[in-house]
């Protein structure tokens, strides 16, 4: 005799964001218009931060009406606490509190240690370590005011910080990246500590090598995606959709009990795969 399964069907046609408010940060191009594609997908409403392309920022939006879903566009250098002030306001204007806030927005200065300019450092640290600072603690402020939603979400709101394998994995020629992202890993889980009695969850994405503007030159001929697999166990280089998929899971009531830990989406590359063969 077949078990009776155990989990509804229809529990699989249920959108699992509906009704929550999403801000993606660098939301114009790469892993971030896909991770707003796939929230959107989940039902819900999107803010689109971008930084200098309206019209990546726009395409998105449209793409996301195209299927049904809402958008808006918010303009924000989210390195600037006035800017990140005003991108809040503008979003209660809009949808009147956040659920989710994906801090996404990053960059690359890449130089040699010896070579760097103190400019290329502060420009990484500001965008990806101190951006993610200001806008996570306007978005813990909104969940502490506010607090649980009964039926919206059994968290009163969840950061998602965009990481990177270089968190852990030391980058010789990205000194500045390599250290924005060690930051993120510590800022992410002291702030899982401090707002976990608000029933606000802190976790970090960390991918791999993901099809992106931002490292174009790593994959867009076959010699480079050649070399570059050599450091992917799973032999095939991440897609934007691989990062949308584990931060809607993140976001979701479905991992509620997951709080202040970075989730690799890397096809095994922080497995040291030097060592497949041997070491
Ligand atoms: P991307 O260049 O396509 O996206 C970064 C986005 O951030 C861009 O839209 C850019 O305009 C925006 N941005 C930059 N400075 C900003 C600012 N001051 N204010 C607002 N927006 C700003 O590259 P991506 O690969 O999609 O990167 C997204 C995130 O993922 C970054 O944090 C990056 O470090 C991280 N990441 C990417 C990879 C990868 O392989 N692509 C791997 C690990 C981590």
């Amino acid at each position: 005799m077949r078990r009776k399964s155990l989990i509804s069907t229809e529990v699989f046609d249920v959108k699992r964001l509906l009704d929550q408010v999403a801000l993606v940060t660098g939301a114009s191009s790469g892993i971030g218009s896909g991770v707003a594609l796939c929230l959107a997908q989940e039902g819900a409403k999107v803010i689109v931060n971008y930084a200098s392309s309206q019209k990546g920022a726009d395409a998105v939006v449209a793409e996301i009406k195209e299927q049904g879903g809402d958008a808006i566009s918010i303009q924000a250098d989210i390195s600037q606490e006035d800017q990140v002030l005003n991108l809040f306001a503008k979003t209660y204007e809009a949808y009147g509190t956040i659920d989710i806030l994906i801090n996404n927005a990053g960059l690359q200065k890449d130089q040699p240690f010896t070579e760097m300019t103190l400019e290329a450092w502060n420009k990484v640290i500001d965008v990806n370590l101190t951006g993610q600072f200001l806008c996570a603690r306007e978005a813990a402020k909104e969940f502490i005011k506010r607090g649980v939603v009964p039926g919206r979400s059994c968290s009163a709101g969840k950061i998602i910080c965009m990481s990177s394998v270089h968190e852990v994995i030391p980058w010789a020629g990205h000194c500045n990246y390599a250290a924005s992202k060690g930051g993120v890993m510590l800022l992410m889980k002291s702030m899982a500590q401090e707002l976990a009695p608000h029933k606000i969850r802190v976790n970090s994405i960390g991918p791999g090598a993901i099809k992106t503007p931002i490292n174009k030159e790593a994959w867009d001929t076959p010699a480079a995606e050649e070399s570059l697999l050599s450091l992917i166990p799973y032999n095939r280089v991440g897609e934007s959709n691989d990062i949308g998929k584990a931060a809607v899971w993140l976001a979701s009531d479905e991992s509620e009990y997951v709080h202040g830990v970075t989730l690799f989406v890397d096809g095994g590359m922080t497995l040291y795969p030097g060592f497949a063969t041997g070491g």
